[in-house]
């Protein structure tokens, strides 16, 4: 009889965790900060030389660790953060699988110098390779020092895969980026080669946020407060004038632990559809609070994905979450504030003078030619004295004009408020509000009219449905035929036919008559295939979105368009009565806002 099984010795398993847990510097990074989060630390700093290939320092003002304890935490499967089965499911800490300590040290050349809180001294252990070198006494403040040399200096193949110094740093930046949001109270310093990479002060997550993501995005930031029943969602959202070519600025954490989630990520830009153009995302950082036993974050060693026991429920509270904020379009300044500085500006002789202008629809050929007063910096003249009223006349009547201006008492909007300057290049509608220019896209703006209005059809009614000449047969996966059936009446309620055929077969006999002549038949497996990786009843909604915003584009005019005053009034009201009047369907700007001082840029005023 041979023996072919044999128990590995414990060097061999913590190298081979270590393939797990630690893939690169970042990740070594991002173990010993959490480590450092769970010690209670305020103030966490991390030193990297070439990236982390050569040198990372981590030094912590946490609880420190007692001589026994540091021992022991370099044992594999030695943590303090769980005892017994049942903690599994109530982990409160980020870390718990008592593997990173070890595994770290077993693939690099490691010290570990603490000091608890009350003792006399401090206890340094130095590692190599996994092999306990030296154990000896060392003088500190309290707290911890991990020092990791030389990573990967005994396993090549990893050491191979390491990539350029500039590309591990870019990795560490982002790893402590996604720990400091989810912790505004701790600071976090990080020096790389010596130079500064990140000092980041204590402070609140609005302001942590935009220290993270570039301090010009404070402003466009928009709090998000939900707290229901089973979940608790906050942080804060931007709005559509902060968008990101990619995922790199949404910071999503589930239970305080970042998570890039596909069921999060689908839920947000879901929310912001319609917001922002496709193909751009937002800024975010999103905490997302569900009962312990909701969520099971040991699904991965590096626990950036986790598992939801209800994720629908999930997807559709951060979704309703962030949609309650962008709906009331926080970017778009207050109606009250607007009426304020209207009254306001009745005093200010300049404003007048444009009102009046405006009336006369004249002031696009009108620009600006001398400061007439050091208060009031812009008047407008006309460059075309033919067709242009009079300046004498303006100047002459200026609150009268004004009056002529002032919003239908009716209408208490943000637009229904603004000083219609006139129309320009037939395309574009140009007003005043206080010292802005607003310029709005009369295409965006009314489609986003008439896709509001078609979804409230839709819930009143349906969409109309074409029958096929030929109905067509598609083949699907099991669970996409799973997925039609589960969802057949909803399918029905935006025109969709569909009938099993047998086996994995369906017979698609209507479709949508606005999609009848497109193809019908790629629209029907994107929204099961939609449907069945989500799993909600957002996914329908996607689809009807999609088909809305469609109709909406069509059934609007295109192009130029002289409008006459009242037209723009009345699409004015009309975007007042619309929720995200700020962009278009397809999640174009339906408006811009031009300041006074940066036409004062412009013309070199300032
Ligand atoms: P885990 O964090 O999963 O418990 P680790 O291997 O990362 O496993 O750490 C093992 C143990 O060492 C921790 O449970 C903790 O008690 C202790 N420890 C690690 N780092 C620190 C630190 N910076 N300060 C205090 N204690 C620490
Ligand atoms: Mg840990």
């Amino acid at each position: 009889m041979s023996q072919r099984i044999s128990i590995l010795p414990e060097i061999l398993t913590n190298k081979i965790a270590a393939g797990e847990v630690v893939e690169r510097p970042a990740s070594v990074i991002k173990e010993l900060i959490e480590n450092s989060i769970d010690a209670g630390a305020t103030d966490i700093s991390v030193e990297i030389r070439a990236g982390g290939r050569r040198r990372i320092i981590v030094t912590d003002n946490g609880h420190g660790m007692s001589r026994e304890d540091a021992l022991l935490s370099l044992e594999r499967h030695a943590t303090s953060k769980i005892q017994v089965e049942g903690d599994l499911d109530e982990i409160l800490t980020l870390g718990f699988r008592g593997e990173a300590l070890p595994s770290i040290a077993s693939v690099s050349r490691f010290s570990l110098a603490t000091r608890e809180h009350g003792s006399l001294e401090g206890t340094e252990i130095v590692v190599e390779g996994g092999r306990v070198r030296d154990v000896r006494i060392c003088g500190m403040i309290t707290g911890t020092v991990v020092t990791v040399d030389q990573i990967f200096f005994n396993l090549p193949a990893r050491h191979k895969f390491m990539k350029s110094a500039e590309t591990e740093t870019g990795h560490v930046a982002d790893v402590i980026s996604r720990l400091a949001v989810s912790r505004p109270d701790i600071a976090f310093n990080c020096t790389s080669d010596d130079r500064e990479l990140l000092r980041l002060q204590r402070s609140d997550l609005q302001r942590r946020l935009a220290q993270v993501v570039g301090r010009e995005c404070f402003q466009h930031l928009y709090p998000v407060n939900v707290k229901g029943d089973y979940t608790a969602i906050t942080g804060y959202v931007s709005g559509p004038a902060l968008v990101r070519s990619g995922t790199q600025s949404i910071y999503t954490y589930i239970n305080g632990r970042f998570v890039r989630d596909k069921v999060v990520q689908h839920a947000l830009m879901q929310a912001y559809r319609g917001v922002i153009d496709r193909g751009r995302y937002p800024v975010v950082a999103l905490f997302i609070e569900l009962p312990l036993g909701e969520v099971d974050v040991n699904v991965h060693p590096t626990k950036h994905e986790v598992r939801f026991r209800r994720q629908s429920v999930v997807h559709d509270a951060i979704q309703d979450a962030v949609t309650s904020v962008l709906k009331s379009s926080p970017w778009i300044p207050s109606p009250i504030a607007v009426t304020n500085i209207a009254d306001k500006s009745i005093s200010k002789p300049y404003f007048d003078r444009i009102a009046v202008a405006a009336q006369s629809s004249l002031a696009l050929q009108q620009k600006p030619l001398y400061r007439s007063h050091p208060e009031h910096k812009i008047v407008m003249t006309p460059i075309e004295p033919s067709a242009a009223p009079e300046l004498p006349t303006l100047v002459r009547e200026p609150a009268l004009a004004f009056q002529a201006e002032l919003p239908d008492p009716e209408s208490h909007g943000y637009f229904s408020a603004l000083s219609i300057i006139g129309q320009f290049h037939s395309e574009y509608i140009l007003c005043q509000s206080d010292t802005d220019m607003v310029i709005i896209d009369q295409h965006a703006a009314s489609e986003r009219v008439a896709y509001e209005q078609l979804k409230q059809q839709i819930r009143a009614g349906g969409i109309e449905s074409q029958r096929l000449l030929f109905p067509e047969t598609i083949e699907l996966t099991f669970s996409e035929v799973a997925v039609a059936e589960r969802f057949n009446s909803d399918l029905a309620g935006i025109g969709f036919e569909l009938e099993q055929f047998g086996g994995t077969t369906i017979m698609v006999s209507a479709v949508p008559r606005l999609v009848a002549m497109k193809e019908p038949l790629t629209l029907v497996r994107d929204i099961l295939a939609d449907l069945e990786r989500i799993g909600t009843s957002s996914a329908m909604n996607d689809a009807v979105e999609s088909l809305l915003s469609s109709i909406a584009c069509h059934s609007v005019i295109r192009g130029a368009h002289p409008l006459e005053q009242r037209q723009i009034k009345e699409l004015l009201c009309r975007m007042d009565r619309t929720d995200f009047a700020a962009s278009c369907p397809h999640g174009r700007p339906v408006m811009h806002v031009l300041t006074l001082s940066e036409l004062e840029k412009i013309f070199k005023r300032k």
